[in-house]
């Protein structure tokens, strides 16, 4: 693992901020190994041992977020062509380097966890611990309670067996020819939502995922963000 300066690493641990670190810095009260350390350009890998006032610097603090990833955000933290992602959403103050707990697609909506804790991304992203991820659609064209119950049964695209665990028709829109859909999905294959209706011959105009497992999007504003609380995380867990 790369070298980080000094005061970045104290800063991940959650006990001050950057700035704040580098006073400490400056001030004599940070050992690298046991010696005292003023120069700001410091860096320090694994194997150093850090410590203010010579109590020892834990590791990296994990951070819970979730954000509502807007519309063309790549679900990505970083992307070669410029364009915006998750992270970009997220305040520089915020040290830790986070990542989305699975992708929503570029044009998708919604609520998206993002996190430092790999651990728990493991468990939420496995199919066997069937986490709930709630989305809801508004489908070009009619869709019938039959096409709806398919949509539980299972279709079949590209060769794979994509099924929501529960289906629900809000609103069909007879003249405009519209239908919003809500769908629950335990699987979480690439771009699930989309191939389903694909399959059945339907295009998705809009996609947005209002619940992942025990959270809810709320009242969070596209592009805004905001902390877990500590009960929050417990649940997801
Ligand atoms: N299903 C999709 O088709 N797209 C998403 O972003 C998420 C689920």
């Amino acid at each position: 693992k790369q070298k980080e300066r000094l005061q970045k690493v104290i800063a991940k641990s959650g006990i001050t901020s950057r700035r704040k670190a580098e006073g400490l810095i400056e001030s004599g009260r940070v050992k690298v190994n046991g010696k005292v350390v003023t120069e700001l350009g410091t860096k320090v890998g694994q194997g150093d041992e850090v410590a203010v006032d010579d109590i020892i610097v834990e590791k990296e603090q994990p951070v819970y977020f979730m954000v509502n990833k807007p519309r063309q955000v790549l679900s990505t933290v970083e992307d070669d062509k410029g364009r915006k992602v998750v992270t970009d959403l997220l305040p520089d103050e915020i040290e830790q380097r986070v990542y989305p707990v699975g992708r929503l697609d570029y044009d998708t909506t919604g609520i998206l966890i993002l996190t430092n804790d790999g651990n728990l991304t493991n468990k939420l992203i496995h199919p066997k611990f069937e986490v709930d991820k709630v989305y809801v659609a508004k489908v070009n064209g009619e869709l019938s309670r039959e096409e709806a119950l398919q949509l539980k049964k299972g279709v079949i695209h590209d060769g794979e067996r994509l099924k929501a665990v529960k289906t629900r028709i809000i609103e069909v829109d007879k003249k405009k020819k519209k239908t919003m859909i809500e769908m629950v999905l335990h699987q979480g294959k690439n771009r699930q939502v989309r191939r389903m209706f694909e399959a059945l011959g339907y295009r998705v105009d809009k996609l947005k995922r209002e619940r992942f497992g025990t959270l809810a999007l709320g009242n969070l504003q596209p592009g805004q963000y905001r902390e877990l609380t500590p009960h929050e995380v417990k649940q997801l867990a």
